[in-house]
């Protein structure tokens, strides 16, 4: 069974400056090919250094996949270590040059000398094409090991990686398939899904079920190895279709696909429109929302209304309501969304208002306390929630859940 190992170049990888996502992502893309990576090895920009590292790696396996070092700046190294591994020169290759050269001119833009060097690819080597930058790749065959290199910027990497690497390597293969499934859920704990799904996140079962946090969502991985495509995918849907009767309501969608673009989409289906009122949140609510395209479809305005003052200005809350219960309460909650929804002549409104911290609590209102209303032109739901950890988390989940709201709302 064909096996990967990847290198990934750079010094800022190693500064802390720049989280090493190529490699994760061409792990992820390779085992859903039925290649899995071996070893991972990160090399800052030194000549030396990558030529050992790229010399491991295909001691470790069959395939190096090399990412990073291809810029035009003379910290850019991956090119010159390559002619080291393979005791050649570079030479420049005019055809690169003269394609480098069109792309700057397209942009009405002088090609800065520095740029030449990425037209230097190693004797004998094949230059990939880059469709989308000036850097090329590079590919060769050393002693029956694939060598690639590849650009450092993720979105250039990925372009290639499918482009023409996929298909370099469609012929090795012969291991297994595994195929990843995301049911994304939101509304419960990870502990309590984890509860709910009881053995099927059995250590030793196929597919695993791995459970992860972030981006406004808990994601189930249901991953499935089979020897063939078709088989990894009907193990994954089935278990897709298990979770999805276990969990019912907590599941917003899957794949890649986010909360607020799962909310757009029902809004747009229902021909329904939002406008947010947002205190504590400051508009994260209308960013979410807005984050999608095509959100102008649903999308009508919002206000950001910090201070009490803008808060009667803009929304007319009446400072008597303030003053009675004070800016983070239901009742200003509940009025900000009326109001809003009124004032945007909008289906719905969502409105929130709360203590973010890490100062400006009480023991009657501690950091954290977050109301969410919101109203449609039959009825407004008001929550209060206690929401806790940082200033960025806590204007986070109230963001999400405000979304999270709608969703369970869109769906009555
Ligand atoms: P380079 O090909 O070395 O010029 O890389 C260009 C840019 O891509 C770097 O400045 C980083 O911002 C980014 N980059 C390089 N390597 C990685 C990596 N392994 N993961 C994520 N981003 C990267
Ligand atoms: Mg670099």
């Amino acid at each position: 069974m064909p096996s990967a190992s990847i290198v990934t170049i750079g010094n800022e990888l190693l500064n802390g400056h720049t989280a090493d996502t190529n490699a994760a992502f061409i792990c992820q893309k390779l085992l859903s090919i039925g290649i899995p990576v071996v070893s991972v090895y990160t090399v800052g920009d030194d000549i030396s250094l990558i030529v050992r590292a790229l010399k491991r790696a295909a001691r470790d396996a069959d395939i190096v996949i090399a990412t990073g070092g291809l810029g035009p700046t003379d910290d850019d190294l991956t090119r010159q270590a390559f002619a080291k591994l393979m005791g050649v020169k570079l030479i420049l290759d005019e055809s690169i040059l003269a394609k480098i050269k069109s792309y700057f001119e397209k942009r009405n833009i002088r090609m800065p000398e520095k740029n030449a060097i990425q037209a230097h690819i190693p004797k004998g080597a094949q230059a990939i094409d880059n469709t989308v930058g000036t850097a090329p790749g590079i590919y060769e065959n050393i002693k029956k090991k694939q060598f690639f290199a590849m650009p450092g910027v993720p979105f250039e990497m990925e372009r290639m990686l499918v482009d023409f690497v996929f298909p370099k390597l469609q012929k090795r293969k012969g291991g297994k398939f595994t195929i990843i499934k995301k049911v994304r859920c939101f509304g419960e704990g990870e502990s309590a899904i984890a509860e709910k799904l009881g053995d099927l996140m059995n250590r030793h079962r196929n597919p695993l079920i791995n459970c992860t946090v972030g981006g406004g969502a808990i994601t189930l991985h249901i991953v499935a190895s089979a020897k063939t495509k078709i088989l990894a995918e009907k193990m994954a849907q089935k278990d897709n279709a298990i979770i999805t009767s276990l969990l019912g309501d907590l599941i917003f969608g899957f794949d890649e696909q986010t909360l607020p673009e799962v909310v757009g989409r029902q809004l747009a289906k229902q021909k329904k429109t939002i406008a947010t009122a947002e205190s504590c949140t400051g508009g994260l609510v209308a960013k979410l929302i807005t984050d999608t395209p095509g959100a102008s479809d649903y999308f009508t305005q919002g206000w950001v209304t910090y201070s009490n003052k803008s808060k009667t200005q803009l929304l007319q809350i009446p400072p008597q309501l303030i003053e009675k219960y004070g800016a983070v309460s239901e009742q200003v909650a509940a009025s900000m969304a009326k109001n809003a929804r009124k004032k945007a002549n909008s289906n719905f409104a969502v409105a929130i208002t709360g203590i973010a911290g890490p100062a400006g609590g009480t023991e009657q209102k501690p950091v954290g306390l977050v109301f969410i209303s919101i109203c449609s032109d039959k009825n407004c739901l008001t929550k209060q929630f206690y929401f806790s950890q940082t200033r960025d988390i806590i204007r986070h989940r109230a963001a999400f859940t405000a979304m999270n709201m709608l969703r369970l709302m869109l769906k009555d």
